[in-house]
């Protein structure tokens, strides 16, 4: 068995080595199939039971109703920053936005494309060091939904509960965070989210969606940008990432052996806490980018040195030892960390025995 690294890659990210080892085993012969899963067909009985049997557990761990609808997209959450409002913008023709990071704010510039946006909150002039508080939310209760951004990637920064937006469908970009923890479905008209970040390999973009939305797609969209085409065709309208999937639905069974969704919680807020507790202890030299305490992310920990020459030597270093990604997102520099669901609570524990000595040295 090869060793594996610590990996702190923001995604594509870690995934369970149990999940790994299954699709090994299955890799070559598919039980007992005679092919793997990715020379298979999409519409013949053996990928059915592993596309229906991925759903169903998604179902199982979120306890999604029957008035919600599952669909395993490509195009990445990207693609659903157009989807949404080409879907969702009628018959209002105007959304509102919370800006809370470059990955909002790239979603608000596809809504624009397609009608009236408002930016109903927005912390960008403290450079997403925060998230607007309830009561600085200009929301319009006209508008066609409200979309929010549950973990902001970059910036480090979480939603701990909704933003409460009446009777306005929430749309949720959760691409970072989706899993983490039980979310309540039915506060949602809509949630998507990248696949490669906290369930699964890249090529698969979730979406869950309230069925009585699905009257707004109208007929003349392009065919493979409808949602209703897609819950029509019961996500296979055309070729879905198939391999993506069935790798997809090992770790839904993964997290419902390891004792489902709140279990998880337990697991990532004791993982991130051993970080934050550590940051908080170092007398200042490491300094946490996120202003406001709780609303600090359990999946991405972002963090500053003294200065960025250490920074770039603490990089170095942990590469060195075998931590990968550390460095943070080109556009605002500093370090992260990403302790995604698959991340092992004593990688966690390795980085801080190593910040401590670094620090000492340092
Ligand atoms: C990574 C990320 C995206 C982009 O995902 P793609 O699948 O690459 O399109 C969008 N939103 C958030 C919050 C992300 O973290």
């Amino acid at each position: 068995m090869t060793n594996r690294i610590y990996n702190f890659s923001a995604g594509p990210a870690i995934l369970p080595e149990d999940v790994l080892k299954e699709a090994q085993e299955d890799m070559i012969s598919y039980k007992g199939s005679g092919m793997s899963v990715m020379e298979m067909s999409h519409r013949g009985k053996i990928y059915d039971a592993i596309f229906k049997g991925a759903e169903a557990d998604l179902r199982k761990l979120l306890d999604i109703n029957d008035n919600y609808s599952v669909l395993f997209l490509q195009g990445g959450a990207t693609l659903q920053f157009s989807m949404v409002p080409l879907n969702l913008m009628p018959p209002n023709n105007k959304a509102d936005y919370i800006l809370t990071g470059s990955w909002a704010k790239k979603a608000l510039k596809e809504a624009k494309r397609v009608g009236a946006v408002n930016v109903a909150g927005s912390t960008e002039d403290e450079k997403f060091g925060r998230l607007p508080k309830q009561e600085e939310l200009k929301l319009d209760p006209g508008a066609s939904y409200v979309h929010f951004t549950s973990n902001n990637t970059i910036f480090g920064t979480q939603y701990i509960t909704e933003p409460e937006v009446g009777n306005v469908p929430l749309v949720c970009d959760a691409s970072s965070d989706m899993l983490h923890k039980k979310i309540d479905v039915n506060k949602y008209g809509l949630i998507y989210a990248g696949a490669q970040k906290n369930m699964g390999p890249a090529g698969v973009a979730l979406v869950i969606i309230r069925k009585d939305l699905l009257e707004r797609s109208s007929d003349s969209l392009h065919t493979y940008l409808n949602y209703k085409v897609h819950v029509d065709g019961e996500s296979l309208y055309n070729t879905p990432a198939t391999y993506s999937v069935y790798i997809m639905g090992l770790v839904f069974k993964w997290l419902l052996n390891l004792g489902g969704l709140d279990k998880m919680y337990e697991m990532n807020k004791e993982k991130a806490g051993i970080l934050y507790d550590y940051i908080d202890n170092s007398d200042g030299y490491y300094k946490g980018t996120v202003t406001v305490k709780e609303d600090r992310s359990l999946m991405n920990v972002t963090f500053r040195l003294p200065s960025e020459e250490l920074e770039k030597k603490f990089v170095a270093e942990t590469t060195e030892k075998g931590f990968s990604g550390l460095k943070g997102h080109r556009s605002v520099g500093g370090i992260r960390a990403s302790i995604y669901n698959a991340f092992p609570k004593k990688g966690i524990e390795a980085l801080v025995e190593f910040m401590k000595d670094f620090k000492k040295n340092n």
